[in-house]
Order: structure tokens, then sequence, then C-alpha cells
């Protein structure tokens, strides 16, 4: 969908520390990402994680795109589900995202948690994609 990919072009609030502060990876896919350079930090029973801001993020763009980790290849925010579900339009939600990159403070925390996390968010959710 054309729309979705102008959006989150436009966006890479879920990889830049905005919305989580760390996307998880595989242990399979630690040697691919490794290869890349990229830095994938601790390891436990649960595999890996990359820290946010994501390495492979060049200002809205992920670098790696077609070797991104599982975790991103399903990820949609809130805000990309409405879209894909015509909840709202590409402009309206362009602007959502341009909002978004306006604010500051608790009232950017509030208004990130409700139009890209969900309503329902808990505030007390480990910020993990
Ligand atoms: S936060 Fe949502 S709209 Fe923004 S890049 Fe991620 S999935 Fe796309
Ligand atoms: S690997 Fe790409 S899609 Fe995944 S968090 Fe990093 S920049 Fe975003």
């Amino acid at each position: 969908m054309a729309d979705a990919s102008q959006l989150c072009l436009a966006c890479g609030l879920c990889c830049s520390g905005a919305l989580f502060d760390m996307v998880r990876v595989t242990h399979a896919e630690v040697p691919r990402l490794t290869k890349l350079g990229l830095p994938v930090m601790f390891k436990d029973e649960h595999g890996a994680a990359m820290l946010h801001p994501c390495p492979a993020l060049d200002d809205t763009a992920c670098t790696i795109y077609e070797h991104r980790p599982a975790r991103c290849f399903w990820y949609r925010c809130y805000l990309l589900e409405a879209l894909y579900s015509d909840e709202v339009s590409i402009d309206e939600a362009l602007k959502v995202v341009a909002l978004a990159k306006e604010l500051e403070g608790p009232q950017r925390q509030q208004f990130l948690e409700y139009h890209f996390l969900g309503r329902s968010v808990r505030r007390d959710r480990k910020r993990t994609l």
C-alpha cells in the first residue's frame, strides 16, 4: 500500500526511540544483523535486542529494510492500522505524525500513546518493539 510507505517514510517514530527503547531480535537473526555491522545488545533466553534509536535508522528510513528483523516486518502502530482500515486518510495521518514531532514533554508522550500505541496502552508496559 503506497500510502503506508508514504506514512512510515515520513515518520520513523517506532525506530527513533520515541515509542520504544529497543527492538527484540531472535537468536537466528543475530548473525545477519552483526554481519551488517549493527550492534546487537544483550542476549538472554528470549533472544537479543537493538537499542533505540535504532542504529539502522537514517533519518526516517530503515537502511536494512530488506533484512530487518521479523518484529519490524510485522509491526504496525495504531495510526498505521487506522490508515489500513480507512479510519484516517493519508493526509490526516501525516498531520498526526507532524504534530507528534512538534510536541514536547508529557503532552508529547500522551499524544504518542494515544495515536501510535493505542488508547488502552498500559503505562507500565515495557517499551519494546
Ligand atoms: S510509528 Fe507507525 S507510522 Fe510511524 S513508522 Fe512506525 S509503523 Fe509507520
Ligand atoms: S531495523 Fe529498521 S525497521 Fe527495525 S527498528 Fe531498526 S530502523 Fe526500524
